[in-house]
Order: structure tokens, then C-alpha cells, then sequence
């Protein structure tokens, strides 16, 4: 199989883990039929898990009604999802694209067009891959093979410190992930996101969150920025950017503006033949309102907190610390065993991630159950014996 992919696929590992045939729940099969427990939910996408009825239904109704007009028309579901998204977040205004570096490049596009040439980002942040996006991730390795970029982003060492030194009134924008997902789960220092939210005011420059991975209930809020304290009451992003599980498996992105900031593009500046169809915002509006409905943002808390206590009483030897919030959980290992120990839980059936070297990401359903966490941590402790076999 391996054969196969090499042969019709470039740009990806030539070797993928798996070839997958089928899902349901929290669950995924073969195509030798072996059954895996997915705590990765194709990075954060499947909320709902894989084949709810919900998704399905609202796929094949969508596509056998209307699934797609351009942006010369409107839509019932494209404006429904639009209001949804304003009342979920409390902004004001939503552009839709197809994916989450698409809602960056669009970000991007804000900020540029607020005429100031400065573009704060942080040091191992990861914001997407087309070009607009790699200029602002914090990842040498991911830039340097396509530079030049765009001139103008700078980043940061994540400390108020350093913030406070570059932040100015040529700053057009600070762009952040609430959590750093593709770093490995990194929380933000405490009070960071607060005072970077005072910063940016104090100066004009616009606050954009990338909630790509941190958005729709992942950490037990909709939004990471909700949670209470993160920001300074009362305040509110500019931008937020939002795409993976937003759509349950479904490709889609928005970009919510919050007040002027929706303002900055001009009918004509930005657009995509895709955003905001029919199918993708039916589809969407089925996923998020599935999550309110089952009330999926507390299960994110529950079952998050049986995760990171289960872990803890576990006290294993290999883990330093367990990072993030609800579903959105990091685990970092005393050495570089993470990918030994991703490899090891597949064998047993366990899908994990090895998001850096030394960190294990777990971004499961938001359905997921007790005995779906119980069932992680068994195969999870049977898989860090890799950790023991590799460091002796
Ligand atoms: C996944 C991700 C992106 C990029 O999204 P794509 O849909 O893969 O283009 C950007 N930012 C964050 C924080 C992400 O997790």
C-alpha cells in the first residue's frame, strides 16, 4: 500500500500510518477491518466523530438541494451559519473560505490593509501554509525553504516582556493561537492573551486569534477567548479565524471581524469561489448546532477533566506535563519518544499524535464518553512503555 501512495501522492510522508476504509463515533476501521480509537479526530476536524447521523443527513439533504451558487448569490444556510457565528462569538461580521490558511490569508489581508507595515506573530505559532499564512508562522523550518515571504512579520518570544517592547503605533496586528496546537499544545503564559488585548488597544493594532484548532467547543468554551479571565472584561478580538471542526469534517473557514475591523476590506479587495456555499454552511450549521444541542462544549470540559485526571493519577514516570484545555490535551514526555509512543498506540489500536518530538496531542470527538476515556488510558499506558524501551 505504501507502493501505491508513493506512486500517485507527492508533498506527504511516503509512508501513511494507515489506510482508512470507515468510521463511526469515536471509532475507525482498516481496510484489513482493525479497529482504532481516534483521539485525534483528523486533527481536531470531527467533532461530531466520524458518520453522526446529524452530518450525514445534512450533507446528503444540502447536495440534493442546492450545493453551490457563487458569491453573486446569497443563501439561506450561508446566512443562517453567518448569524450563527455572530451570536456564538459576539462579533459582527463573518467572510467565509474554505480552509484555515484560507482564513489567515484573508486575516493577512486585513492587516495589510490597514496601511501600517508591522505584523506581530509568536515563535512557534503555526498559522497555515499558503504563502500569506507561512509568513506569519513562527516556524523557521516551514518558512525558510519559500522565502522570501512577506516583509513584515516579526516574532516574538512569548512573554509580555517582549511584547511590550515591539508593540507601537506601527503595528498593524498581533496574531496568536489562544493554544498552540501544532507546537505541541503550548498554553499562552497566564494573563498573556489579557494583556496582549490591552497592548494592541493602547496602540491601535488590531488582536486577530487564530481558534483554527481552539474554536467550536474544542476546549470546553466555543471560543478559547471566552474563557473566563482570558480576555479583560468587556473586550472583545478583531479578527478571530476559525475552520476545522466548525465544519465536522466538512472543508470550510471563516473569519469573524468584531466591530471596524469588519470594515478594513472593501467589496472587490478579497473573495473565493467556494466561501460560504451551500453545502459547506448547511453542513456547518448541522455540526454546531449538534454541538449545542448535546450541549458538546461541557462534554469537552467532562471529559477533558477525566482525561487530565486520569493522567495525573496515572503519575507515570515518562510525562512532565499535561497541557491545554477541555479536548484540546498536550502531553510532554521526558524525551523525544513521542513519535515511539504514537506508533506503539497505533499498534494497540489507539490513535494519538505526535505533535513535536517530546509532545503527545490528543484532539478526540467531542462526544467522545467515560468509558471511551477509560479505554484511552489503558491502551495509552500500555503504549508509554515505548518511552521505557527507548530510553534504556
Ligand atoms: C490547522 C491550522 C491552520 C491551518 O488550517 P488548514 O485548514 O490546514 O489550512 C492554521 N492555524 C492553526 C492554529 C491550525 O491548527
Amino acid at each position: 500500500m505504501s507502493d501505491r501512495f508513493r506512486e500517485a501522492m507527492f508533498s506527504y510522508a511516503p509512508t501513511p500510518l494507515k489506510v482508512l476504509a470507515r468510521g463511526e463515533g469515536a471509532r475507525v476501521w482498516d481496510v484489513d477491518g482493525v479497529e482504532y480509537l481516534d483521539f485525534l479526530a483528523g486533527i481536531a476536524v470531527n467533532a461530531l466523530g466520524h458518520a453522526h447521523p446529524v452530518f450525514v443527513d445534512a450533507v446528503s439533504r444540502q447536495a440534493a438541494t442546492l450545493a453551490h451558487v457563487s458569491n453573486y448569490f446569497a443563501s439561506e444556510p450561508q446566512l443562517e451559519l453567518a448569524e450563527r457565528l455572530k451570536r456564538l462569538t459576539g462579533g459582527t461580521s463573518v467572510f467565509f473560505c474554505n480552509s484555515g490558511t484560507e482564513a489567515m490569508e484573508a486575516a493577512v489581508k486585513i492587516a495589510r490593509r490597514t496601511g501600517r507595515p508591522r505584523i506581530l506573530a509568536l515563535e512557534k505559532s503555526f498559522h497555515g501554509r499558503t504563502l500569506g499564512a507561512l509568513s506569519i508562522t513562527g516556524k523557521p523550518a516551514l518558512r525558510e525553504p519559500f522565502e522570501p515571504l512577506l516583509p513584515g512579520p516579526e516574532f516574538l518570544p512569548t512573554t509580555v516582556d517582549a511584547l511590550e517592547a515591539a508593540i507601537g503605533d506601527d503595528v498593524a496586528a498581533l496574531v496568536l493561537e489562544p493554544i498552540k496546537g501544532e507546537a505541541g499544545v503550548l498554553d499562552l503564559p497566564e494573563g498573556y492573551l489579557a494583556r496582549a488585548r490591552e497592548l494592541t488597544a493602547q496602540h491601535g493594532a488590531l488582536l486577530i486569534l487564530d481558534e483554527i484548532q481552539t474554536g467550536a467547543g474544542r476546549t470546553g468554551e466555543w471560543f478559547a477567548f471566552q474563557h473566563e479571565g482570558a480576555l479583560p472584561s468587556g473586550t472583545m478580538p478583531d479578527v478571530v479565524a476559525l475552520a476545522k471542526g466548525i465544519g465536522g469534517g466538512f472543508p470550510i473557514g471563516a473569519l469573524v471581524a468584531f466591530g471596524t475591523a469588519g470594515d478594513i476590506l472593501k467589496p472587490g479587495d478579497h473573495g473565493t469561489t467556494f466561501g460560504g456555499n451551500p453545502l459547506a454552511t448547511a453542513t456547518a450549521n448541522a455540526v454546531l448546532g449538534e454541538i449545542e444541542r448535546a450541549d458538546l462544549v461541557g462534554n469537552a470540559r467532562a471529559m477533558g477533566g477525566r482525561i487530565r485526571a486520569g493522567l495525573a493519577t496515572l503519575a507515570h514516570p515518562a510525562i512532565t506535563d499535561v497541557s491545554g484545555r477541555g479536548l484540546l490535551v498536550g502531553i510532554g514526555l521526558t524525551g523525544p519518544w513521542a513519535n515511539a509512543v504514537a506508533a506503539r498506540a497505533l499498534e494497540l489500536g489507539l490513535i494519538v499524535n505526535a505533535a513535536a518530538e517530546d509532545r503527545i496531542r490528543l484532539a478526540p470527538p467531542l462526544t467522545i464518553d467515560d468509558a471511551d476515556v477509560d479505554r484511552f488510558l489503558d491502551l495509552f499506558t500500555q503504549a508509554l512503555a515505548a518511552t521505557e524501551s527507548s530510553s534504556s
